[in-house]
């Protein structure tokens, strides 16, 4: 079930009167949609004492949205300090924000340290003494290698550049220890876009086991473990949601197993993206074109720079044409963009309603790595996002790019070094 019913519900009947207004194409996003998500979410793991999300700011980087993620008590995942700065602007400080970077450069740390700090995720061992202050409070970011196998976006723990080998972690936490580290956590990320819950069952089972070996080894205690992100969504009609109940039972029972033989157990954080906001998004283009050569193209007003999904990854994302009469297919399509790139496309072959110039299409669950994925290649611009207010009003949220954003790097004083 892409893209959810009652967002479609809320959405088609203004569809009209929303494009008349602000014009095509945008992403909408849907403030009902995502509170009830991130309301579910934690009333799933409201056994666990401490259980805190945070929303991973890369999947959908826009403050109006971090906004309604901080009124829920969430913190905020960064992966650059553009991101910690995002964050900090609508007020997250210190542990609310979790850095976790990779291939740091003194810049990085130095934003990291600013404004009251965040929570450091380490992702190697080498930048243990590359850390200009180092925290009271530090996390690495665990690799489990050919302990286990990832998925297709992450892929193979082996050949992902992440985090600390299996062999590094007691003396990465030593090192850290030395440096005056007395508070700790522990992260990994090992699967995307995963809608199997047994896989993140297996990572907390993971990650309990990394911390009594490295507590054993070490005699400290970990305050937090970081599941990571991943957590899949149905993109495809007919894909099986991802059973959430079960998820939080599976992994409740694992703290509470814990504690019964520890005594005490660490707090558990996430850093969902996709699975808070994915569903809750939509980009909706309008028909220009039609060509029919060997296949039929259907041109929209929209290209990768709104939507890199399907270019850089093959993904499925479901198209609806909401105002035809007739839903029966009229022979595959591919939807695409006007890019001087094959790859532009947001469907191929696609059965989809008859569609004229002028029809709108709603392209669905854009809300996570949608937007924020987009490139300004071929001197492409990225659209405006709106939101779709719980009170049914429509605010935008984000401006379209013009051509004076685009151009604003080539606005500069001159500099030559003659040799
Ligand atoms: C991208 C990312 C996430 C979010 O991933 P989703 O698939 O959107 O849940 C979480 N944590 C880290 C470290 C990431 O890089």
């Amino acid at each position: 079930m892409p893209m959810s019913a009652d967002f479609e519900k809320r959405l088609y009947p203004v569809l009209d009167q929303v494009v008349a207004h602000f014009g095509t194409p945008f992403h909408i996003y849907d403030e009902a949609g995502i509170r009830q998500t991130g309301e579910a979410l934690k009333h799933a793991f409201s056994r666990v004492p401490g259980f805190r999300e945070y929303f991973a700011v890369k999947a959908l980087p826009n403050p109006h949205v971090l906004a309604m993620m901080r009124e829920m008590g969430f913190g905020f995942d960064c992966s650059s300090a553009p991101e910690l700065v995002l964050g900090r602007r609508i007020g997250a400080r210190g542990e609310d924000l979790m850095f976790t970077s990779n291939n740091t450069d003194r810049s990085e740390f130095e934003a990291a340290a600013r404004d009251g700090g965040c929570l450091l995720n380490l992702d190697d061992i080498s930048l243990v003494p590359k850390v200009p202050a180092f925290p009271e409070l530090i996390c690495f970011r665990y690799n489990p290698g050919p302990r286990r196998t990832g998925n297709a976006i992450i892929g193979n723990p082996v050949e992902a550049k992440y985090g600390l080998a299996h062999e590094q972690v007691v003396e990465a936490y030593r090192l850290a220890i030395a440096r005056g580290a007395t508070r700790f956590g522990i992260h990994t990320m090992v699967v995307s876009n995963e809608r199997n819950y047994a896989f993140m069952v297996q990572t907390v089972a993971m990650l309990f086991e990394l911390i009594e070996w490295v507590s054993r080894e070490l005699h400290i205690r970990f305050e937090f473990m970081n599941m990571g992100g991943g957590l899949g969504i149905p993109y495809r009609p007919g894909d099986e949601p991802l059973n959430l109940s079960a998820l939080a039972a599976e992994v409740t029972e694992l703290f509470d197993r814990f504690r019964t033989r520890h005594g005490y157990a660490p707090r558990l954080y996430m850093e969902s993206g996709r699975y808070m906001t994915g569903p809750h998004g939509a980009l909706v283009v309008t028909a220009i074109n039609r060509k029919d050569i060997y296949r039929t193209y259907i041109g929209v007003d929209a290209c990768m720079s709104a939507l890199m999904r399907p270019g850089m990854y093959g993904a499925y994302h479901h198209i609806t044409v909401p105002k035809k009469l007739s839903q029966n297919p009229a022979g595959p399509v591919d939807v695409v963009g006007s890019l001087c790139e094959n790859n532009d496309k947001f469907a191929v072959q696609r059965e989809l309603p008859p569609i004229a110039d002028g029809d709108l299409l709603v392209i669905h669950d854009t809300g996570a790595h949608g937007h924020a994925m987009g490139f300004n290649y071929n001197g492409k611009l990225r659209p405006q996002e709106l939101l779709l207010r719980c009170d049914g009003s429509v605010e935008l949220i984000r401006r379209a790019e013009t051509l004076q954003d685009h151009f604003a790097t080539l606005a500069f004083q001159p500099d030559v070094l003659k040799l």
